[in-house]
């Protein structure tokens, strides 16, 4: 006798329920003589997976007994009548619990209440769902963030909090995951997220909206990996730079790898050129082009596109209309649920985009010399901003490490 099972799978779920479909399979090669479940209107999800069922039992002679309503005769109409009455009120039961539950949290949410664990820097209050600054953790969390924001690197941050004696909430230590995870919450900016949009909440944040927008900024500006890196080991274009024949990126090597710029892909590309010349090269004509008096006007945060602007006023006008028909019952929150995901999605995205990209202080003053005082990723970032893409040609037949220059090609951006 087979036992297949989906532990605690909903038939509602729409998860895969790998148990099922092998089910199938064996009612189809006759390999079952009898199938047994608790209640007929649990096998199924959906009337038309109900019909599929009763069409392949019926085709194959299978017997069904459930343990709730005894032997489900599909063989006669009444039998198959029940079957769908059942599997209909089972089916309704289940989105109202959903929608009740979800719209109780939406409620909340919409009030301006947290909901969920408080994150670390915040404490509970007497009201459920109003935390407050956590005077001890409070001011940790908002030196992370102006931490983040000067570029230093995740990993870093942590294994110093760790050296300090500082505690996360859960855990031992805090990890470079859980220092990004404590950006992400919205909830220490005095925001809550509903529905994917994001608004005030109606408690106070430990960091303000500004800063907290900067952190996101300054980590999604960050190419993988580097958020964690120590930037001492950053180098000015790694990665920046790329082949101009392949677009493979380049990597500085470090001070005892030799100090060139290189495309690793063994066999196919491997140009490079000499780290420092290159450097240098780029901090002049960076620093030239922040000299010159147009340089505040071009390189301004564009904070507020007005064609971003528009999109999220639309998305948010379609997720009102969306959510009003489902309450209204006019469309099944199965059908509306993944519609409203995919905005809130959406809106996520240009919520990131709205974020001000911080440039570093004096750069507009005294170019030259604030380069020396910037970090690395703050250097990087300027670069980023200022060129499309730098590329690297090839040194004909040369192997080693060659400084010549006019190799390199920087494409402004527009
Ligand atoms: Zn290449």
């Amino acid at each position: 006798m087979a036992s297949l099972v989906d532990n605690d799978i909903s038939a509602f779920s729409g998860r895969t329920r790998p148990g099922y479909e092998r089910l199938l399979e064996l009612i189809r090669a006759r390999g079952i003589d009898v199938v047994l479940a608790w209640a007929p209107e649990r096998l199924h999800r959906s009337p038309r997976e109900l019909e599929d069922f009763i069409e392949l039992i019926e085709a194959t002679g299978t017997a069904v007994e459930t343990i709730k309503a005894g032997a489900w005769d599909v063989s006669t109409s009444h039998g198959r009548l029940v079957a769908r009455m059942l599997g209909a009120v089972s089916r309704a039961e289940s989105e109202r619990t959903g929608e009740r539950v979800s719209r109780a949290h939406q409620q909340a949410k919409a009030n301006g209440f947290w909901r969920g664990p408080i994150p670390y820097g915040m404490q509970a209050t007497a009201t459920p769902g109003k935390p407050e600054p956590d005077p001890v953790a409070g001011p940790v969390v908002r030196d992370i963030a102006r931490r983040v924001i000067r570029g230093d690197a995740l990993s870093r941050i942590a294994r110093e909090l760790n050296e300090q004696g500082v505690r996360p909430r859960r855990g031992q230590a805090w990890t470079h995951t859980g220092v990004l995870r404590l950006l992400e919450s919205p909830g220490i900016a005095g925001l809550v997220s509903s529905d994917g949009e994001l608004r005030e909440a109606a408690f106070e944040g430990v960091v303000d909206v500004a800063t907290w927008r900067a952190t996101r900024a300054a980590l999604a500006g960050r190419p993988r990996g580097e958020s964690r890196r120590p930037r001492e080991t950053l180098t000015l274009l790694g990665s920046i730079l790329r082949c101009a024949e392949h677009g493979h990126p380049c990597y500085g090597g470090g001070d005892k790898y030799g100090r060139v710029y290189q495309a690793q892909v063994r066999g196919v590309c491997a140009v490079r050129i000499t780290r420092p010349a290159t450097d240098d090269f780029v901090r002049r004509i960076v620093v030239a082009r922040l000299q010159k008096p147009d340089a505040q006007a071009s390189l301004a945060p564009a904070h507020n596109s007005p064609a971003l602007e528009a999109e999220a006023a639309e998305l948010q006008q379609r997720r009102n209309d969306i959510a009003g028909l489902i309450a209204d019952g006019l469309l099944p929150t199965a059908v509306g649920r993944p519609r409203l995901e995919a905005l809130a999605r959406r809106l996520g995205e240009i919520e990131l985009h709205r974020s001000p990209r911080q440039l570093p202080q004096g750069v507009f003053v005294d170019p030259a010399t604030a380069w020396e005082s910037w970090t690395m990723p703050e250097r990087r970032e300027i670069v980023r901003m200022l060129f499309s893409s730098i590329t690297l040609r090839a040194a004909g037949n040369s192997q080693g490490p060659n400084a010549d220059l006019r190799r390199l090609q920087l494409t402004w951006t527009a």
